[in-house]
């Protein structure tokens, strides 16, 4: 599972977005912590450049306040004490300042006083000043000539402003913030004798003091004096100190806060737990996702192997025997000799699907689809159609292959197949077209086997057809009548003939309703013959309501006579029959109890119960039941038991062999005393002769329906023969 992720066409592709995303995003972040941070540093070091001008300042003002003084004046200007030096100016600047170094200039600007620590030192301790301090005593020079010199008296008032310079010095590998300032009166009570006073120099030492208190004033941490100016250490905080001609003196460096780092090392841990989660996500969603494609392609593959595949017998379908005829058929034309197509359908599928279910069905048509399979050569192509039909393509082929191949289906499939609920008989029929002219469409291939299939069962079942071209004519005859039947019975053009039933006696007892249909052009058309027509192409529940109403209002005619109405399977499997049939009784104004409607055996086969049901209504609506053409159908004792039945109708084909036959005479006895063990009335259909009346009633069965009474007739004749008391069919006959 895990290296089928990795195999996945769209897990590299999406897991290399996801991290160029997320490489975008730590990017970003760190970016804008950089910028943040830089932002930071950039307003310390403005910070620090403006809190070391503030401080020079402050250390100037200082010396300002002792050499700004009229004590001053009168101590080192008119005089030179240099008691008053030490006391006032070395003493004091150091002890309350911290200024390391005093010293006195004479208005020759030479060194007349240093002190170191308060204390007076040589006056060489100056020389390693002097080179800084020269320039200060310049511009201090060039400001008291701007100044002038003071006049007349001055009292109690301030009477000038500092002349003083600043500048940071590096002595002896250490550095000084050193102050110049001019000796002046402060409120003129003694005066500088000449145009030059002396001036005051003193240096305050940068020292470990000094940059402790400056860190504590301007919260900066680590901060130190560095000489060198080529270091440029990214991680630090740097302001360059430059003397006053400009010259660079040291740095001071420190370690800047960073807040966007502090920030960053806070949210690192949320962020990646973050970036986790969605990384976690982003897996679940491709898992999902990729499970979801995964469902769908199966689905599809599925889909289109349905699309090809019947699902029940996994044979190929409809779809791939279309595409393989089109195929074979465009090769005739390329020489490669003619197709031909097999139409398979097995005989009583319908019979074991209704008598079994579905699952039984099912398990049929795979066992038969398997069978068939196994007849095939390896160049011809089986397809399943639908239901219990199936088709064959062989190319190359000819009729007497064709002919080969169709024998040994039909003599698989008649052998019993033994499924799991038991033995059944399937059987099959099979139509084959054999097509040797190109340019025929599949579609025509296939309605040239299906027609010859058609035939094949009209035969009798269990055979194999070809197709020819009489075919198409009788289908189009079948399709003509199908259109005029419509018209028919639209137009009211069928009508009703009845056939009389005896009794031994000679006696009418009932006659039985049978339809005809005069065809304008082709005559009487049989029953037998267009009442599955109409079957066929859903006129029959029309066809059966003519019958019904029609028999129901001749039966007024003769009182006392039951009417026999044939009613056909497909008629009573319609779900609207019963109430159908209550109405046209209330319509008709008939009682039911006089009727008696045939049905044939092959309705109860199927032990459908919803035909029971219908069955068992029309009993209780109190119609008589007889089964039609006994004997010819498969039905057995216990359906004769279980189905509401009150007569059996023997099959004319027993009674056409009577006479000269001793079996049929044993058979038909056999079925009489069947019927009088199961207490149910019996009648023979198809007496012709005296013979085969006398035998029916030497077997017991006295009740008869033939030409030897009378051919079916119409209603008005029926009154005719009721009248007569001789049987009319021996003089009809004679
Ligand atoms: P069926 O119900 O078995 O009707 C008996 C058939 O045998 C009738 O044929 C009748 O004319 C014929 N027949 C009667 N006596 C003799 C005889 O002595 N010798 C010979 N050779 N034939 C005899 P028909 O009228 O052609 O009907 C054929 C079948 O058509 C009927 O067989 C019945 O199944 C069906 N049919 C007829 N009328 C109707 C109808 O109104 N509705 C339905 N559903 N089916 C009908
Ligand atoms: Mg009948
Ligand atoms: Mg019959």
């Amino acid at each position: 599972m895990r290296k089928d992720i990795f195999k996945a066409d769209f897990f590299w592709p999406l897991a290399s977005f996801s991290l160029i995303a997320m490489v975008f995003l730590l990017g970003a972040v760190f970016g804008l912590v950089r910028q943040f941070d830089l932002a930071a540093t950039q307003r310390e070091q403005t910070v620090v450049e403006n809190g070391l001008l503030g401080r020079i300042e402050e250390a100037a003002q200082v010396v300002n306040t002792e050499g700004m003084w009229d004590d001053a004046v009168v101590n080192l200007d008119h005089t030179y004490n240099p008691a008053w030096a030490k006391a006032n100016v070395s003493e004091f600047l150091w002890q309350n300042n911290g200024f390391r170094h005093s010293f006195v200039l004479d208005s020759k600007d030479g060194v007349i006083f240093a002190a170191t620590k308060g204390d007076p030192v040589g006056l060489e301790t100056f020389k390693a000043f002097s080179g800084f301090v020269a320039p200060l005593v310049a511009r201090i020079r060039l400001a008291e000539q701007a100044r002038g010199p003071f006049h007349g008296s001055y009292s109690g008032r301030l009477i000038s402003r500092p002349i003083h310079a600043s500048s940071v010095a590096a002595v002896g590998g250490e550095y000084f913030i050193v102050s110049v300032t001019l000796v002046q009166p402060d409120f003129g009570t003694a005066l500088p004798k000449g145009p030059r006073a002396p001036v005051l120099v003193s240096a305050l030492p940068m020292d470990e003091a000094f940059l402790k208190a400056f860190a504590h004033r301007f919260l900066l941490s680590n901060l130190h004096v560095d000489g060198d100016d080529t270091r440029n250490d990214l991680d630090e905080g740097h302001v360059g100190v430059r003397d006053s001609t400009g010259r660079y003196v040291a740095t001071l460096d420190w370690t800047p806060q960073n807040p966007g780092q502090a920030l960053l090392k806070r949210l690192i841990a949320p962020i990646l737990t973050i970036m986790a989660c969605l990384a976690g996500i982003v897996l679940i969603l491709y898992r999902g996702t990729r499970r979801m494609a995964q469902g769908l392609i199966a689905s599809e593959a599925r889909a289109a192997h349905l699309a090809y595949y019947d699902p029940l017998t996994g044979l190929p379908n409809r779809v791939q025997f279309f595409d393989k005829l089109g195929q074979s058929l465009g090769q005739i034309s390329r020489g490669h000799g003619a197709v031909a197509v097999l139409c398979i359908d097995l005989d009583r599928f319908k019979e074991v699907n209704d008598t079994y279910g579905h699952h039984v069905g099912d398990e049929l048509i795979r066992e038969a689809g398997r069978r068939l399979f196994a007849q095939c050569r390896s160049c011809d192509t089986f397809y399943r159609l639908s239901g219990d039909e199936f088709a064959i393509v062989q190319v190359q082929a000819e009729a007497k292959g064709a002919g080969a191949l169709a024998d040994r289906l039909v003599r698989t499939l008649a052998e019993p197949i033994q499924l799991g609920s038991g033995m059944v008989f399937a059987g099959c029929s099979i139509g084959i077209a054999v097509i040797s002219a190109s340019g025929v469409e599949p579609e025509e291939a296939f309605r040239q086997a299906d027609l010859a299939l058609y035939r094949a069962k009209a035969s009798g079942k269990g055979q194999f057809a070809f197709f020819e071209s009489e075919m198409d004519a009788a289908i189009k005859t079948r399709r003509a009548l199908e259109g005029d039947l419509r018209l028919a019975l639209a137009a009211g053009d069928l009508q009703m003939n009845y056939q009389p039933q005896v009794n031994h006696r000679d006696q009418m007892t009932g006659v039985e309703a049978l339809v005809r249909w005069n065809h304008p052009e082709r005559g009487m058309v049989s029953p037998a013959f267009f009442v599955p027509i109409a079957e066929e192409c859903g006129l029959i529940g029309e066809l059966g309501l003519f019958t019904l109403r029609r028999a129901f209002e001749d039966s007024h005619r003769w009182p006392g006579l039951r009417v026999a109405i044939n009613v056909s399977a497909s008629q009573l499997r319609m779900k609207d029959f019963v109430p159908r049939v209550e109405a046209l009784l209330k319509e008709q104004k008939v009682d039911p109890f006089n009727f008696e409607l045939e049905i044939t055996e092959g309705l109860l086969l199927g032990d459908d119960p919803a035909t029971h049901e219908t069955l068992r209504r029309l009993r209780g609506i109190g119609f008589q039941l007889a089964l039609d053409d006994f004997g010819t159908g498969y039905s057995s004792l216990s359906y004769l038991q279980r189905y509401p039945i009150n007569k059996i109708k023997i099959d004319r084909s027993f009674i056409s062999n009577l006479g000269w036959d001793s079996e049929a005479g044993a058979v038909v006895g056999a079925i009489v005393k069947l019927a009088r063990a199961l207490k149910l009335q019996v009648i023979a259909e198809g007496v012709e002769t005296d013979v085969q009346r006398d035998e029916l009633i030497a077997v017991g069965c006295s009740d008869i329906q033939g030409y030897l009474f009378s051919r079916p007739v119409g209603a008005e004749d029926i009154e005719r023969l009721r009248r007569v008391p001789v049987r009319p069919a021996r003089r009809m006959a004679s």
